[in-house]
């Protein structure tokens, strides 16, 4: 008997995170819809940090006009913004990525907005 209801709970443990699930998927935008996507970027040439739209990287800087705009990272040692440089669109390429002013590849994606200068 015990087992059975274990058994059921389990059931519906999944099916809630079915649910949950479509609900997420479901709040994206559908592909082909003009989104404002604004993301952390971080210039190579000269180092600037703002948040801006990017669509394929690298793309121009605001700041400089090169064409050396990169995905902004955050250092989580010295919380110096840098450019993920990469040659590839692939995130695979993040190993081996290190912070440009303390060399430690600890970083992370998530930067909050009044951490970059406003476009
Ligand atoms: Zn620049
Ligand atoms: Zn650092």
């Amino acid at each position: 008997m015990g087992e059975k209801v274990k058994l059921g709970v389990g059931l519906l443990l999944l099916a809630g995170c079915g649910v949950w699930l479509s609900f997420y998927y479901g709040t994206k935008p559908k592909p082909g819809e003009p989104v404002a996507h604004l993301q952390p970027l971080a210039c190579a040439a000269c180092g600037a940090a703002y948040a801006g739209e990017a669509g394929a990287l690298p793309t121009k800087c605001q700041k400089c006009g090169k064409n050396e705009a990169y995905r902004a990272l955050k250092c989580r040692n010295c919380n110096t913004l840098f450019p993920l440089v990469r040659a590839e669109g692939s995130f695979a390429d993040k190993a081996g990525v290190k912070c440009t002013k303390c060399g430690k590849s600890s970083f992370t994606t998530e930067i909050s907005s009044d951490e970059l200068q406003k476009p």
